[in-house]
């Protein structure tokens, strides 16, 4: 024993001892700190238990105290195979192995202590103490070897599986426990066989300190603002003990009252200090888990978004066949041919079912064609695609329905250089091919835009009138212009208006491409729009005026699904009123045909479950017509109307 140990073996005891103590306090709720303090503690006690033993001149004490060290022993192991376990992540099974070890260490203690099973006896030698181990030494080596290899294992794993920001605190670890067994192994083994004792076993006990401070500053590292209280305390205490010892100086009577009135005042000052750095700490701690919490609630809603999506897409589906079994049914018992109902009364009110029944599917597939569109499920089939025709033959469809409401529906197509225009009514019908107007997309979808529209001009006309549809062909800036000066308008719009830009379907469909825009627009005689309704118009459910009452027979969800499909397409859908009674203008744009390849291009990126394609939903024995059945609008709504203007 020399005079240094003296020095070095309690300083580094106590040093271990309260590092381990305060990385316990300050990370109190952090199973890591834990483990870390057990590691640490354990180390104080074992290097100051082991120099005691060699200090003391009694045999007696000698042996217990050597018992304690490995007890300490005991526990630094388990605290290395604890950690891993909790560090830097906690695994699920690290209840396990804390309850068993608690168990073991336990047992383990008592026995070590109290018996001579691990450490049998004795006997002094002019360096220290030289032990005998006992017969149960071997359960002490196998623990000891055991934590030490499964704690290396679980570490590396954890390292492999890691954030490169936990990475650098495992390698800490590694590099302390690398270091600190180097020199144990070096000093136990090479230089006890050397010198044949255990005389310089104390060196090996001090390179301790290397792994924890390793491992201090691993755990702590990213803590720094509690290390930070530590420091201003330390620093505020410096300079409050500084003080308070001029006090007791022998200096005269007023110097010791100015020191006094000093001390008080900075005294209040580090109080006043210390507090406001707590407090900071806890205002960023809160911070952190505000941050963490409404991460986690953001990520909880996307979740219900999704499930409340799929609920409507699930029960709109179950919902298709029933309603159109009603339906169906229905139909056949109105038919006299095939039922017999006599009462005309029962015929009205079936009448009413049936029709009722017809909208109900209408507006069950409408929120199943939503939920497709939104979650990117619908099957979008493009080739190329003759719009002239495509128009001349919806109206072909349409114009019985049109001429009972008394419009006349007429088609102008226009050429991009000449003006002259041909027109084709639905009295008159030309099969004349146009290949002016050719575009790259999904006929059907294409149609159904159509269909909605030209319906709605029909559904929303009262009095007789013309209904022109036209197209023609435009340069792109004239499309991004009024794109940018409708996106504009309602950007300036309450928050609930500025849902008609929320667009649904994916970036790549809605990039406007090509240098020529296809521009297809429909004009009434109709109700017209109020201005302030016209940005409004293509949000979901969205109805102009009061429709609460019995005469509604829309779904608001018709320019809804228009719009998505249209941007599907890489188009754009507005609408234009005069105002009420001045009738209404619907556009939408197309691409070129010549842009084909980019389309291609664009959509090869969209990353879509090709299973999970499903085309547009419509109702069973579902016809054109169903769309615009009776005129919505009762005559007050009208006057109504025309009295806001
Ligand atoms: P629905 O027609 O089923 O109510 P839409 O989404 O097709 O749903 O239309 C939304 C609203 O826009 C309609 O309720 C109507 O008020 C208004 N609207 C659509 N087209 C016209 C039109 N051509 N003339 C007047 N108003 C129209």
């Amino acid at each position: 024993m020399h005079g240094y140990d003296f020095m070095l073996a309690p300083l580094i005891s106590l040093l271990c001892m309260a590092i381990g103590l305060i990385v316990y306090l300050n990370n109190r709720k952090d199973s890591s700190g834990k483990a870390f303090a057990i590691i640490s503690i354990s180390l104080g006690f074992w290097i100051l238990s082991a120099f005691l033993s060699d200090v003391t001149k009694n045999e007696f004490y000698s042996l217990l105290l050597n018992r304690v060290t490995f007890v300490s022993l005991f526990f630094f192991m388990g605290g290395l195979l604890y950690l891993p376990f909790v560090f830097p992540a906690r695994k699920k099974y690290a209840n396990y192995i804390k309850y068993f070890l608690i168990i073991f260490l336990f047992f383990a203690a008592i026995f070590t202590f109290l018996s001579s099973g691990i450490v049998a006896s004795i006997t002094f030698e002019q360096w220290g103490s030289n032990l005998t181990y006992g017969k149960y030494f071997l359960v002490f080596e196998i623990f000891a070897f055991g934590s030490i290899i499964i704690s290396l294992i679980l570490s590396i794993i954890n390292y492999v599986k890691s954030e490169p920001e936990d990475r650098t605190k495992l390698r800490l670890f590694f590099e302390g426990l690398f270091i600190f067994v180097l020199i144990t192994i070096v000093i136990e083994v090479v230089v006890r066989n050397i010198v044949g004792s255990d005389e310089f076993y104390r060196f090996g006990n001090y390179a301790a300190i290397v792994f924890v401070a390793f491992i201090a500053y691993a755990i702590i590292k990213h803590q720094l603002f509690n290390i930070k209280v530590i420091l201003t305390e330390i620093g505020v205490a410096i300079v409050n003990i500084a003080i308070l010892e001029q006090i007791f100086l022998p200096r005269s009577s007023w110097q010791v009252a100015v020191n006094v009135i000093l001390l008080i005042i900075v005294a209040y000052g580090s109080y006043v200090l210390v507090k406001s750095v707590i407090w900071e700490i806890k205002q960023k701690e809160q911070l952190q888990d505000l941050t963490i919490q409404l991460s986690q609630a953001n990520s909880h809603l996307k979740e219900l978004d999704e499930m409340k999506t799929e609920f409507v897409s699930l029960a709109s589906h179950e919902l298709l066949t029933p309603v159109s079994a009603i339906e169906g049914y229905l139909s056949m018992m109105l038919d006299e041919h095939l039922a017999k109902v006599e009462d005309p009364t029962a015929i009205r009110y079936m009448d009413r079912i049936y029709r009722s029944s017809k909208r109900l599917a209408r507006l069950i597939s409408d929120m199943l064609n939503i939920s497709r569109i939104e979650e990117g499920r619908l099957l979008v089939e493009k080739k190329d695609v003759n719009l002239t025709e495509l128009i001349k033959q919806v109206i072909d469809e349409i114009k019985f329905k049109a001429e009972e409401r008394k419009q006349r529906v007429v088609f102008e197509k226009s050429e991009i250089r000449s003006t002259k225009s041909e027109t084709i009514s639905n009295d008159k019908n030309s099969n004349e091919l146009n290949t002016e107007f050719m575009t790259y997309g999904d006929p059907d979808k294409i149609k159904e835009v159509v269909v909605n529209i030209i319906g709605n001009s029909i559904k929303y006309s009262k009095n007789p009138g013309t209904i022109t549809v036209s197209i023609k062909k435009v340069p792109k800036v004239t499309v991004e212009d009024v794109w940018k000066r409708v996106e504009g308008e309602i950007k300036g719009r309450p928050l609930d208006d500025q849902e008609a830009i929320k667009s649904a379907v994916d970036p790549h469909f809605r990039e406007i491409v090509g240098d020529e825009q296809i521009l297809i627009s429909v004009k009434d005689q109709g109700i017209g729009i109020p201005k302030e309704e016209l940005p409004r118009l293509f949000k979901k459910f969205h109805r102009v005026g009061d429709y609460t009452t019995a005469e509604s027979q829309g779904t608001g969800l018709g320019l809804y699904i228009s719009r998505a499909l249209v941007e599907l397409h890489h188009g754009r859908i507005w609408a234009d009123s005069e105002g009420p009674s001045h009738g209404s203008t619907f556009t939408f744009s197309l691409p070129d045909i010549s842009a084909k390849e980019q389309i291609i291009g664009l959509e090869k990126e969209i990353p879509q479950d090709k299973e999970q394609l499903k085309p547009l939903a419509k109702p069973m024995n579902a016809n054109i017509s169903d769309k615009f059945e009776n005129f919505p609008i009762s005559d007050e709504e009208l006057k109504k109307r025309n009295h806001t203007k």
